[in-house]
């Protein structure tokens, strides 16, 4: 039987359903609502519609947003600038840079001096030693997207075989932490690993994120495993993931589509960050 088909859509409108709740029930009690901000530097196509659709998703919630539109050759030190005004700005309770960042910027610095408490896309050094050691923090937001769709499948985590490929600090060592807080054995694959095949066939959660097409072979899978596949390779006019759909659907229980797997949950799951940013600053 072919698996259940994990929609992003789906996911994503549960948690919005959420955030909306909260925002209400917040409003309703302070009359304050979230706010939330996004750099955007150059005019990267891709970096241009994603923002475009983080703009319209926050205000759609009912957060107040602004995007800080800045040129491609802007420097260091004033992309800084942006960014210190942001960590002051009170109206604003949570914000991230787009990235990729042209050539010219140390993308690791600039990405450092965003307030760990403003750092709702959780790629802050203090975030990730949160997660790390267990703490609270935010976690980015794509690692946090695979969680969600997993959790969405309602099969139990605890103890199972978690096998991810792809070793980024945005998804494979997130994921590999919050799966392990989870009491999953975790297996963290990369483009070294030796038997890569050998160890998918093990997994009961197989998560692909190398961004290398067809990578996951119907073979690899095991009968009845989650499968979740994160990798997005532009392939003439085509969005294309790193399994086998079409294989991999006939033994797994459950499988997200590319397009329509977690790309549609990680701008909510900003949004998701942006509400927990407001609540800690109002201490609620
Ligand atoms: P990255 O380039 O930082 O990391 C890729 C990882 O995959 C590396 O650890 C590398 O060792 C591993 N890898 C590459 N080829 C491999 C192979 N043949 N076998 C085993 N491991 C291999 O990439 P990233 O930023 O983590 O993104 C990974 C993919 O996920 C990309 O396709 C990206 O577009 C996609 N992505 C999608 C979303 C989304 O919202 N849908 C978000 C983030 C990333």
């Amino acid at each position: 039987m072919p698996a259940n088909l994990i929609k992003g859509d789906e996911v994503a409108e549960s948690v919005r359903t959420e955030i909306v709740k909260e925002l209400g029930r917040i409003y309703d009690e302070t009359g304050l609502v979230p706010g939330l901000a996004v750099v955007l530097v150059g005019q990267n196509p891709a970096s241009l519609s994603y923002v475009i659709n983080k703009e319209k998703q926050s205000k759609k919630l009912g957060f107040y947003s602004e995007v800080r539109r800045l040129p491609e050759d802007i420097s260091q030190d004033d992309l800084l600038e942006v960014i210190e005004e942001l960590n002051e700005d009170e109206k604003i309770h949570g914000f991230m840079v787009q990235l990729p960042l042209p050539e010219h910027l140390d993308e690791r610095a600039i990405l450092t001096a965003i307030d760990p408490e403003k750092d709702i896309d959780g790629t802050h050094p203090i975030n990730m030693g949160k997660l790390f050691s267990d703490e609270k923090g935010f976690i980015a937001c794509t690692a946090h997207s695979i969680l969600h769709m997993i959790e969405h499948t309602k099969q139990p985590v605890y103890g199972k075989s978690a096998v991810l490929i792809g070793r980024s600090n945005i998804v494979g060592k997130p994921l590999a932490l919050i799966l392990l807080r989870r009491n999953a054995s975790v297996t963290l694959c990369h483009s070294k690993t030796v038997g890569l095949a050998d160890i998918c066939r093990e997994a009961d959660i197989l998560v692909a994120a190398a961004g290398s097409t067809g990578l996951v072979k119907g073979d690899w899978v095991k009968p009845g495993a989650i499968v979740i596949d994160v990798g997005v390779t532009q392939v003439g006019d085509r969005l294309v993931g790193d399994v086998d759909f079409d294989q991999a659907k006939e033994v797994a229980s459950w499988i997200s589509p590319v397009p329509g797997g977690v790309g549609p949950i990680t701008i909510t799951m900003l949004m998701w960050n942006a509400l927990e940013a407001f609540k800690y600053k109002l201490e609620i």
